[in-house]
């Protein structure tokens, strides 16, 4: 994909992450690998400035190393981004939310055990709640990149979602399962304590997904 697609399919996918209700407002971000002559980063989302008026020329261009060009500064929440981007191979695209639901549990720094076979969709028996720290700061990425491990999405205590894929629809694919979980969870936990799947049990689904639609 060219920069140019690439940076129109990352406010495509804003615009989408709102109208699917996983995120309100200006909240949350988007971003995308992006390799192209030496250079190695991503483009992210700009800072305060509402989806809805954001163009592809205001996607903000960030380096590994934190540099950023534009004509827009990135979304304060971009060291997340780049710290997965530096640590994970398998990321291509980060789709950041404050889905409702997602973060009413975040809230009470709960994750979402394995009360529902898909749980498995985010790579393990369960999604991790990442401990609170500040938006925008090295400590909160830490926190997500140990919540992120052997998983390809994490819960944030007090904050929001993060699901990460590749391309941009399927990490956005992923946040709305995510959001959806988290959902059918909360409401599990209205009428009592959900039955959890044990261990050996996921294990087989976890294997059933990793096989799925290959031949
Ligand atoms: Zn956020």
């Amino acid at each position: 994909m060219s920069e140019g697609s690439l940076r129109a399919a990352i406010v495509a996918t804003a615009l989408t992450m709102n109208d699917a209700g996983i995120n309100r407002g200006k909240s949350g971000n988007v971003s995308a690998r992006l390799r192209r002559d030496g250079f190695d980063g991503f483009l992210v989302t700009p800072s305060a400035l509402p989806y809805a008026q954001t163009t592809p020329a205001d996607i903000a261009c960030v380096s590994l190393a934190g540099d950023a060009s534009g004509p827009r500064p990135p979304s304060s929440e971009w060291r997340f981004h780049r710290d997965i981007y530096a640590q994970r191979a398998d990321a291509h695209a980060v789709v950041h939310a404050h889905a409702p639901f997602a973060t009413s549990l975040a809230c009470l720094h709960r994750g979402i055990p394995a009360f529902h076979y898909m749980v498995a969709v985010a790579g393990g028996s369960d999604i991790r709640c990442a401990p609170y720290a500040t938006f925008g700061t090295q400590a909160l990425s830490d926190n997500v990149i140990g919540a992120l491990a052997g998983r390809t999405a994490c819960l944030m205590a007090n904050h929001g979602l993060i699901a990460v894929g590749r391309p941009l629809d399927a990490a956005l694919s992923l946040a709305v399962e995510v959001e959806t979980l988290a959902e059918m969870y909360w409401r599990a936990l209205q009428v009592g304590e959900p039955v959890l799947l044990p261990d050996d049990e996921m294990h087989v689904v976890l294997a059933k997904f990793s096989a799925y639609g290959k031949p």
